[in-house]
């Protein structure tokens, strides 16, 4: 690491726990980020000032004048641009020392298992509950550590998938409930809502490629924002599970 990546990094090498050799993890890991609204923002934005060495970024739509009161990576003047376009200038400019990739389009299942199989590390920061369990299936048949959270309203939730162990994934929190809940274009979401539960995101991804601490492996947090209140609930895996079930 050069020097001005020493400094950089500096306050986060400070922590006995994380260290150089933390820092070094990070350098060299890859996380691939599907989705670059309300969450991928905050999770895009800390991941590469925080130093993950490359992110692939992944999604098919353009900058709205509705998003950008939540979306904090994109500004007024990337209106009509990909999102993955105007999310890539910011995070160049951010942090000069990382490789950004950008995959503009939908990735079918072939791709998103081929995607998987390259990141250390997927976020889960789309929008709808089909794409999340598809995402969750490409995890969990590559063995790729997922970090999957979801915001609407003044609510919250993350959960952290990783390979071995009894953990529960995705769809063992859903089951058999195929109903595509609400989306924040129907119900609307605060602001900063959205930037909580990315931090968290984040927060959880930078654990997982460092082996920090404990992920919410098998806890779902949850968030009232309302009352500002947490809750963390214990998800059992589903022996039944179509995805991760019979592995
Ligand atoms: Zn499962």
């Amino acid at each position: 690491m050069t020097d001005q990546e020493l400094l950089r990094y500096s306050r986060q090498i400070l922590l006995p726990e994380f260290d150089i050799a933390g820092q070094e993890r990070l350098r060299d890991s890859h996380a691939l980020i599907i989705g670059l609204g309300g969450l991928g923002s905050p999770v895009a934005m800390y991941l590469a000032a925080a130093g993950v060495g490359r992110l692939t970024l992944v999604d098919f739509d353009t900058v709205d004048l509705s998003n950008l009161q939540r979306q904090i990576i994109h500004r007024t003047t990337d209106i009509g641009r990909l999102k993955v376009e105007s999310a890539r200038d910011t995070l160049r400019a951010l942090n000069p020392f990382i490789e950004v990739k950008t995959l503009a389009r939908a990735l079918g299942e072939k791709e998103l298992l081929e995607q998987a199989r390259r990141a250390d590390v997927v976020i889960d920061a789309c929008d709808n509950r089909s794409a999340r369990l598809a995402i969750n299936t490409a995890c969990v048949q590559t063995g790729t550590p997922l970090v999957t959270g979801a915001a609407i309203r003044l609510e919250g939730q993350v959960l952290v998938w990783r390979p071995g162990g009894e953990n529960a994934c995705y769809h063992c929190l859903y089951r058999e409930a195929a109903v595509e809940p609400e989306t924040c274009a129907q119900t609307g979401v605060l602001a900063p809502v959205v930037g909580i539960i990315g931090s968290i995101q984040a927060t959880e991804a930078i654990k997982v490629l460092t082996q920090l601490g404990e992920p919410l492996e098998s806890r779902l947090l949850l968030l009232d924002a309302l009352r500002m209140e947490w809750r963390t609930i214990n998800v059992r895996r589903w022996p039944e599970c179509p995805t991760c079930g019979c592995r």
